[in-house]
């Protein structure tokens, strides 16, 4: 393998090239998760900064085109074509496929080959269990393209199991006080859910309307997620002692004064860096994330066996300097365009206060709502 690096290498770049408008295959005449309107657009997960509207033919796995079609209308894109995990989809002479990627319900890695050399684009990956998508498949492949959202050896995401006791633990100190959970709303909302009900919790959960949508979709493709409210149907004496989630956004809005004297808390891997949780005013930080740490990432680039690593969205710089240091070549992609979802906490997912039920393309509630939202009777 090591002898055929320099040949991996130059050939990589004749199976995707990385363009403003995103990855570009020009031999297949598409793109993977384009950050702009193209004609053939491959999408790893129905995330909004990957999964963006407006494309001519989106080519998916039937849950990613179903979480367009939630968050962006029927009409998000010209045509639509399904891809099962494994199967193989020639265009123009390149055989693509799709993967898990273990991120969120329908997520994929989607795998390129060409003239024998294989690049894998992960999209947004992790490489714990998660009770709500399939588990990331390990390729094997000449060239990974790999995320670097949380690319910083102080990322280390611990046991999400542990994280959630800490979150009951917190429900049996204060039975009176209700407890609000900032959640992402896909993916993280129901993966948030399913581990309350790994450790046993069994009452009712309340929602915010606008995570609604997403988490029925989730129970229809047969995620067992109990017992759910919405927290608008609720009067203030039932949410005593009860767990909701909402938004990040939600957590300081007037909305949250429905519930009687709340603990704010967060389920993110930033709710690693203490700063960020103060910063928030976040009671109850809890490092739950859809995102692989630094040992995940770094265990997963060198398990694939790629020589060349090329690196996406976060935190590229550290990652490339580890894939060098350790021995393999490495370069930043330095597309513009990928919001970070966990990241984007002060941007993508704030408003979302309406309880209308409608979701813009991030899962939240477009700003103008917010009036007739937090002008309900907040009982
Ligand atoms: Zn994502
Ligand atoms: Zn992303």
């Amino acid at each position: 393998m090591r002898s055929n690096d320099y040949v991996s290498a130059m050939r990589g770049e004749d199976v995707l090239v990385s363009t403003p408008a995103g990855l570009c295959c020009p031999a297949g005449g598409f793109y993977i998760d384009p950050v702009r309107p193209v004609d053939k657009a491959l999408i790893t997960h129905g995330h909004s900064d990957h999964a963006r509207a407006g494309h001519g033919a989106v080519l998916a796995t039937p849950e990613t085109l179903d979480l367009m079609r939630l968050r962006c209308g029927d009409d998000c894109a010209g045509t639509m074509q399904a891809a099962r995990y494994g199967e193989t989809i020639a265009i123009d002479g390149v055989a693509v496929s799709f993967h898990p990627a273990g991120h969120v319900l329908g997520s994929a890695q989607i795998r390129v080959e060409r003239g024998g050399v294989r690049v894998v684009a992960s999209g947004d990956y992790k490489d714990v269990a998660d009770p709500t998508c399939a588990p990331f498949e390990l390729l094997a492949c000449d060239v990974f393209i790999t995320e670097a959202t949380f690319g910083l050896p102080v990322f280390r995401h611990g046991d999400p199991a542990a994280e959630t006791a800490k979150l009951l633990q917190s429900v049996a100190l204060f039975p009176e006080r209700a407890h609000l959970v900032g959640v992402y709303a896909l993916g993280k909302a129901q993966r948030v859910i399913a581990l309350i009900r790994q450790a046993g919790y069994d009452k009712p959960i309340y929602l915010h309307g606008a995570l609604e949508n997403l988490t029925r979709y989730y129970v229809a493709r047969g995620i067992e997620l109990g017992e759910l409210r919405l927290a608008r149907n609720a009067g203030k004496a039932e949410l005593a002692g009860a767990i909701a989630l909402c938004p990040p956004g939600a957590l300081k809005e007037l909305w949250s004064r429905r519930f009687p004297d709340p603990v704010t808390s967060f389920a993110s891997g930033w709710m690693r860096v203490r700063a960020r949780a103060r910063q928030r005013q976040i009671d109850l930080p809890l490092v739950i994330s859809d995102h692989a740490d630094w040992d995940g990432l770094t265990a997963t680039i060198a398990a694939t066996g790629a020589g060349e690593i090329w690196v996406t969205h976060g935190e590229e710089d550290a990652l490339v300097h580890w894939c060098m240091t350790s021995g393999r070549r490495a370069r930043p992609l330095r597309i513009v365009g990928y919001g970070e979802e966990e990241a984007d906490v002060d941007a993508g997912s704030e408003p979302a206060s309406s309880e209308t039920g409608t979701i813009d393309s991030d899962g939240s509630v477009p700003n103008g709502s917010d009036r007739n939202g937090n002008g309900e009777t907040l009982s």
